[in-house]
């Protein structure tokens, strides 16, 4: 499985809609500096819901909605509302449809050999909400959540190695290091299985 295309609206320096599309194998992604480099990778783990343990650079989620004070549009009211979505590729079945069905709580899922996640955030006068959609069917973010560790891909993983990663790994002990390679190889989740076990 692997990401077909990224498709951004009103996220934060992307004010217009954009479609990023991606190769299977691999996809370099080069410009100036501050022309929304890690934006695109802060989208990814903003619309999959990677973002609590991995970092994404905001304060708040209604800070990620496109703001034209940044390009110096101060006059300009901006959009209330900015939404991602990551278009997978499951051709190789990855996930299977009753995974999806499942996990999207409807039949009504079209093709699976495409995965669509989609996630939306608004903002209101006194506070802001956040949506999210697979393959077009609202649903709650541990259902995608769910579905995506399915396939391997969870917050705790290594699917996205952010800036420092590297150098906090090379920084870690021995100990901390295996630690990595167990999550990496799947082995830590029965570990924790077992603590839990031995806890009863
Ligand atoms: P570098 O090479 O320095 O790492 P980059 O290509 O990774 O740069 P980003 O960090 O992705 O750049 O983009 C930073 C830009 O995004 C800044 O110009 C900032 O003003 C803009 N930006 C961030 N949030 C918003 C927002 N909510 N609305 C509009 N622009 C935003
Ligand atoms: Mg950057």
């Amino acid at each position: 499985m692997y990401i077909d295309e990224i498709v951004l609206e009103n996220f934060k320096s992307f004010g217009r809609t954009t479609r990023i599309p991606f190769y299977e194998d691999f996809t370099t992604i080069s410009g100036p500096n501050g022309s929304g480099k890690s934006n695109i990778i802060d989208a990814v783990l903003f619309a999959l819901g990677l973002a609590r343990t991995r970092g994404m650079r905001a304060e708040k989620l209604t800070d990620l909605i496109y703001n034209p004070a940044h390009a110096d549009e101060e006059n300009t009211s901006g959009p209330n509302e900015a939404s991602v979505e990551v278009v997978l590729d499951n051709e190789e079945g990855t996930l299977s449809r009753s995974q999806v069905v499942n996990a999207a709580g409807s039949d009504n899922v079209g093709d699976v050999d495409t995965i669509s996640v989609k996630r939306r955030v608004k903002r209101t006068d006194d506070n802001y909400y956040s949506y999210y959609y697979l393959n077009g069917r609202s649903c709650n973010l541990s259902d995608i959540q769910d579905l995506l560790a399915q396939a391997g891909i969870t917050p705790e993983g290594y699917n996205v190695v952010m800036q420092g990663d590297v150098t906090g790994i090379i920084n870690m002990t021995p100990g901390e290091r295996r630690e990595i390679v167990d999550e990496i190889a799947g082995v830590a989740e029965f570990d924790a299985k077992k603590e839990d076990a031995y806890g009863e």
